[in-house]
């Protein structure tokens, strides 16, 4: 039989799944209301918004009870918020001043959050988190269902427009088995917690809208395609290869090598102690990315010296032997720290961020330097360090000089499109580089990677980034130095297998990927990696100025490594 729809969508988590679906379907918006209240009727209506906000309250605990890790938590954060007392008593001011419940409770949670926004001290995604509290204390006052996900007692894939994080941190990875998106962007809350559950998801999906309750969906997140009603066969087929996919994970333990013995070096993306010992356990060769920018968010001074070797130290310990990159402060954009000088900006990604806030407080850099420095003198292998956000030779030569001079490695963030297209001169200067590939297909792509619009741009599948990636391998080769990538696309198992066979020397992720990233490379031989990167970017990986016979679209270049990777893994399989 023919499916009935076959659809598609960006995967970003993967793994296949075969069930009913289910749509989760967002209250309608509530209109307002906007009379006065009534002198007598004002305490009454103070009682109706507490009740209101004590229920929501009630019901966020219950389900972060109910579940586990970063989802519990995400719902205790949402329950925090609707008990805030600062929050709860200024909405009583406002209803005792004649404001209906459900204006007032709105009214001061839009006040909340233009101080969050320009304290600059939060991230965006606690604005997202108080106005999802607001609409569940909204809904609550009128009488309405709260939240949007359904109950569920049987396995099911859910379908919908996007997911609150409340939502996200209710998922059940018992019965949920995947998630489809029209909406959501790569970093949305809903993807990071799917990813944290193993549930597979797309996101951006095209042609879904005629799905209806019940029909049969197939699920592929390893190359984003939903078929409703598909053949059974095919179906079986992919849900056999992704259960040898989850052997295989449970099965490697590391180090990380091809099915040929040809060593990979898999490295953690972390921001604190925690991840790192979780990146050890995971078989992690060393952290290929120490985020301190986000060691210090919360801060609104300087941390001294003392306190910045101690924050730094308790890190880096956990690898004493093995690799270690820390990265200077990435303050700036949508990581706003105040005592690194980030001010408000028209255009803060295009603005003074990462290296380029030396240009308002240089002092700040040559401290941190100082202090990874002191942790650097006490290890066999010093420590390497690089700066994000560098655009020019001059700032990298500028900081190498730096980092030397304290007797560390200096290295590079390939972020800015500008760089990558001078690879073979930064060779001369620093002793390693690390693809940043979030923000250089932002800035390649002319994408805001926080936009969930823009999600397919912002896919580094796109041949424009892999070709970029390969010309920065290949400069690194031919100076024997090393290019390592560790934005998202490395936490991909079947795009990291493309950047080996690119030639990128070391892949860095969340600790959580590692193990899917490492059993997918160790079922292929190096040369099979070097044919996929052949079919993807064309018949000289690298070569941007020959002409170019690759892939013509960040779908197309998944399909055609997919092809040649499905290929290798089932000839292993039979
Ligand atoms: C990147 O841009 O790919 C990267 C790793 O840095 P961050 O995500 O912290 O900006
Ligand atoms: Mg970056």
């Amino acid at each position: 039989m023919d499916a009935r729809i076959n659809a598609r969508g960006i995967p970003v988590v993967t793994g296949a799944a075969f069930a009913p679906v289910r749509w989760v379907v967002r209250p309608q918006p509530i209109s307002l209301d906007s009379q006065t209240v009534p002198k007598e009727l004002r305490d009454h209506e103070v009682e109706r918004f507490v009740e209101a906000a004590d229920n929501v309250t009630a019901r966020l605990l219950s389900r972060a009870e109910k579940s586990v890790g970063s989802s519990s938590d995400l719902l205790r954060v949402a329950a925090a918020m609707a008990t805030d007392p600062a929050w709860r008593s200024a909405t009583t001011k406002l209803i005792q001043a004649g404001t209906p419940a459900d204006s007032a409770a709105t009214q001061t949670i839009a006040d909340i959050a233009r101080k969050f926004v320009a304290a600059g001290d939060t991230l965006a995604e606690r604005v997202t988190d108080l106005i999802d509290v607001r609409d569940r204390v909204v809904a609550e006052i009128h009488g309405m269902p709260e939240g949007a996900l359904p109950e569920l007692d049987k396995p099911t894939i859910l379908f919908c427009d996007d997911l609150a994080p409340a939502d996200a941190g209710a998922l059940d990875p018992k019965y949920v088995k995947a998630l489809v998106c029209r909406g959501g962007g790569p970093t949305s809350h809903f993807v990071i917690v799917s990813r944290q559950l193993g549930i597979p998801c797309i996101i951006s999906a095209k042609g879904i809208d005629n799905v209806e309750d019940g029909e049969l969906a197939l699920v592929d997140g390893a190359n984003g395609h939903i078929t409703i009603n598909p053949d059974a066969g095919h179906a079986r087929s992919i849900i056999a290869l992704d259960e040898a996919r989850h052997q295989a994970e449970d099965n490697w333990e590391g180090p990380a090598c091809t099915k040929d013995g040809i060593r990979i070096y898999l490295y953690g993306n972390v921001q604190d102690r925690m991840q790192a010992l979780q990146a050890r356990k995971m078989g992690a060769d060393g952290v290929g990315l120490l985020r301190t920018e986000l060691t210090f968010l919360g801060t609104r001074n300087e941390p001294n010296l003392d306190a910045q070797i101690r924050a730094y130290k308790s890190v880096i310990d956990v690898f004493p032997d093995k690799r270690f990159i820390a990265r200077t402060l990435d303050a700036g954009s949508d990581k706003p720290v105040v005592w690194a000088g980030t001010q408000p900006e028209e255009n803060p990604a295009l603005g003074v961020r990462g290296l380029r806030t030396i240009l308002r407080k240089k002092e700040v850099l040559l401290h941190q330097l100082d202090a990874l420095a002191e942790v650097s003198a006490g290890r066999k292998e010093p420590l390497r360090v690089m700066a994000p956000m560098v655009s020019t030779l001059d700032e990298a030569q500028m900081f190498a000089d730096l980092v030397r001079e304290r007797g560390m490695s200096p290295g590079i963030m390939i972020e800015v499109p500008a760089l990558a297209f001078l690879a073979d001169p930064l060779y001369q200067i620093v002793d390693f580089t690390s693809l940043g590939t979030n923000d250089l297909t932002q800035y390649l792509m002319a994408a805001d990677r926080t936009n969930p619009y823009l999600a397919s741009y912002l896919d580094a599948w796109q041949p424009a980034i892999l070709t970029l990636i390969a010309h920065v391998a290949r400069a690194a080769a031919r100076h024997g130095k090393q290019a390592c990538v560790c934005g998202e696309a490395a936490a991909d198992p079947v795009l990291a297998s493309v950047l080996t066979g690119m030639g990128v020397h070391g892949l860095s992720m969340a600790p959580s990927a590692i193990k899917t990233v490492g059993s997918y490379i160790s079922q292929l031989n190096l040369d099979t990696c070097k044919r996929a990167a052949i079919a993807v970017i064309g018949n000289d990986p690298g070569d941007m100025y020959g002409p170019y016979t690759g892939a013509f679209s960040a779908v197309d270049a998944r399909e055609r490594a997919l092809k040649i990777f499905n290929e290798a893994l089932s000839a292993t399989q039979n």
